[in-house]
């Protein structure tokens, strides 16, 4: 009898725990990129301490395959979407299918365009990332090479991503006023997102057209500083620039900028040759996040702190914006190491 009262309350606590755990899809782009990698596995880490089951998949950047894994999760009938976008204008249709599945979406990183559905969105304050990109560039620029004028060329991110424009903006709040005045030269003239893109953030493509920039227009000129929006681009510049023998002898390695302070860059770093990256600590994105997700399965009010500037093309999303750092040789060790984001073996 005893038994068998432990087993019913056994049973009990198992069928009503299966009821509550509640789960949450995670569908992230690329392992190609170990910023996407950190993401995944701290929102996992922090899901699952807080109590969810989790699903994480990437695409690999291909956008079927994304749309085919957000399908299969409301089809198995997650309760939250956490959705960083490969390309963020492909999602309307499945956002729609998860709003009449009764399933909440939350834009991770990327905003999602062209959907009502996007409940609210988690990520950094992506302006600021190019001011601080733009701002590093013109003090290494300064520091390495004196008064300029500068010669300098501008990379951008992938055109389907809204990141990728606000990056753009942010450098160039920096950087038109001083290509006005004459103190930093395009020397290609290629200026604009629809000329300086770089599709899928691919770094072959970034490497390939700074060949090209150096073939066509360096012959008689030294390129200076190098613009680029992300660490994957920066480290496929750097490729083109040291096989024209920059770096080496009298020819200075120019300033090359980045963002996520991935391992190949900070290493890059204490080599001398990237400049700078931009550190977004993807823990603290993940915390956000899980702190989203209990809000809204919960019956609360997300904490948000921006209101106005995330218009999807149908409605301005909610978001909360994390600030960015700026990191170079200077403060590595101290942002870096310091917050435990990588240790020293990693780095070696
Ligand atoms: C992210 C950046 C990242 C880029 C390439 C952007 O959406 O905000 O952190 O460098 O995608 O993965």
């Amino acid at each position: 009898m005893k038994l068998k009262v432990l087993l019913a309350s056994a049973i009990l606590a198992a069928s009503s725990a299966t009821a509550v755990a509640q789960t949450v899809g995670i569908a992230m782009p690329t392992q190609s990129s170990s910023r996407w990698i950190s993401d995944g596995n701290s929102m996992v880490e922090q899901f699952e301490a807080a109590g969810f089951e989790t699903i994480l998949q990437y695409a690999e950047d291909d956008i079927p395959n994304q749309l085919a894994q957000i399908e299969n999760m409301i089809t198995n009938g997650v309760d939250v979407l956490v959705i960083a976008a490969i390309d963020g204008t492909t999602l309307s249709n499945a956002l729609e299918n998860a709003h009449f599945a009764g399933i909440r979406t939350i834009a991770y990183d990327r905003l999602i365009r062209d959907s009502e559905y996007v409940d609210y969105y988690a990520t950094f304050d992506n302006f600021q990332v190019g001011v601080q990109q733009a701002t590093s560039l013109v003090n290494g620029l300064q520091e390495r090479f004196g008064d300029g004028p500068y010669n300098v060329e501008l990379f951008g991110g992938s055109p389907d991503d809204n990141n990728a424009y606000f990056f753009y903006n942010g450098a160039m709040s920096v950087l038109q006023p001083m290509v006005d005045a004459g103190s930093v030269n395009i020397v290609s003239g290629q200026m604009g997102m629809d000329t300086v893109g770089t599709l899928r953030w691919d770094g072959a493509v970034a490497q390939a057209r700074m060949d090209n920039l150096l073939s066509a227009h360096y012959t008689d000129a030294v390129v200076h500083g190098v613009l680029s929006p992300y660490d994957g681009l920066s480290i496929g510049i750097i490729s083109s620039l040291k096989g024209v023998g920059y770096g080496s002898g009298d020819l200075e390695m120019p300033i090359v900028t980045g963002q996520d302070a991935e391992i190949r860059s900070i290493r890059s770093m204490l080599d001398g040759e990237q400049y700078s990256t931009v550190f977004k600590d993807t823990r603290e994105l993940a915390r956000v996040t899980v702190g989203m997700v209990e809000a809204l399965l919960g019956g609360g009010e997300p904490e948000i702190n921006d209101t106005e500037t995330y218009d999807n093309g149908i409605k301005v999303v909610p978001s909360f914006l994390l600030e960015p750092v700026s990191v170079d040789l200077t403060n590595w060790e101290e942002i870096i190491l310091g917050s435990g984001y990588y240790t020293v073996d990693q780095l070696q």
